[in-house]
């Protein structure tokens, strides 16, 4: 109990002095060698110079009412840097987590809205992942916020997909763009053929709904091959790159050609 008293008492210093960084991990289509987008990764500088992961503070930001600041620093963070990617020709669209306080705010739309509009990013390279357990707690109010977040032009996608308790009858409902395979399914979809009919069952699910895959984690080319097969061709994972800070990930940009943004095709059968 005290450590996490204290561990909240040093996160809300932490917001004060901004002592957050955003990395950014690639989004791979193996199937047309691309960059297809960057997921945004808060981390936390600690003073002692320490790196903190979120799995280590998110958590205890969302019951301390610390998440809404962080979770805006990142939305704005984002939108900024990959304003300043597009305006040197490189436009890669970005994904930002959004957790469950900062969705069931009703002044969600309007937050993303003005993220938007002050850092100038056009919308369609902004995307919000929303885990499947927050859509559920309120279909009715979940369906509303993510109408309006559709009409703003941003992409929706459902993050750890299939470790959350969704109903398959309102997904379809959802205007969801992307379902991110989680990767504990992916981890151990070699060795375990539970794991890997899942993830197949998941393909075909997003597909017959007409939306992109993307699987997490996947860590070895044996998992990638597997994943291909089953016609899931955009990954993210180790094996294709680490989260890294902006400047290193800018880099890499500047080596690349992207595709036109906006222009990432729904993964087809390989029929
Ligand atoms: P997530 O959104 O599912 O993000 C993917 C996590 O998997 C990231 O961990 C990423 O570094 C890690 N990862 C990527 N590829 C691999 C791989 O090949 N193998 C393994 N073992 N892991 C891989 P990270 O950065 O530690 O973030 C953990 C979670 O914290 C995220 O899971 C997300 O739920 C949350 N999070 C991160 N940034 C934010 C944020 O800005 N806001 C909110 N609300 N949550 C965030
Ligand atoms: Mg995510
Ligand atoms: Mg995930
Ligand atoms: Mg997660």
């Amino acid at each position: 109990m005290r450590k996490r008293y204290a561990l909240a008492h040093q996160l809300r210093h932490a917001i004060e002095k901004q002592h957050f960084e955003v990395f950014y991990q690639a989004k791979v289509d193996i199937a047309r060698h691309t960059i297809v987008g960057l997921e945004a990764l808060v981390r936390w500088r600690h003073e002692s110079g320490r790196l903190i992961s979120p799995g280590e503070f998110i958590p205890l930001a969302e019951e301390s009412n610390l998440i809404e600041p962080i979770g805006q620093f990142v939305l704005v963070q984002a939108c900024r840097q990959v304003y300043a990617w597009h305006q040197q020709g490189q436009s890669v669209p970005v994904s930002v987590n959004v957790s469950a306080v900062q969705f069931l705010n009703p002044v969600f739309p309007q937050t993303v809205h003005d993220a938007l509009l002050q850092s100038g990013l056009p919308s369609r390279l902004l995307e919000l992942e929303i885990t499947e357990g927050v859509l559920m707690h309120d279909v009715a109010a979940a369906r509303v916020t993510l109408e309006k977040l559709k009409q703003l032009g941003v992409r929706l996608a459902i993050d750890d997909f299939g470790t959350g308790y969704s109903s398959l009858a309102y997904l379809k409902r959802f205007p969801v763009d992307v379902l991110k395979i989680d990767q504990s399914f992916v981890r151990d979809m070699l060795t375990d053929t539970g794991d890997s009919k899942i993830i197949s069952a998941i393909i075909n699910l997003g597909r017959g709904l007409g939306m992109e895959l993307v699987a997490e984690g996947v860590e070895q080319q044996a998992q990638a091959d597997a994943l291909h097969r089953l016609g899931c061709t955009i990954m993210q994972g180790f094996l294709y790159s680490r989260p890294a800070p902006a400047a290193e990930v800018g880099k890499v940009l500047s080596r690349l050609t992207l595709p036109t943004p906006g222009s990432v095709p729904i993964v087809k059968p390989d029929v």
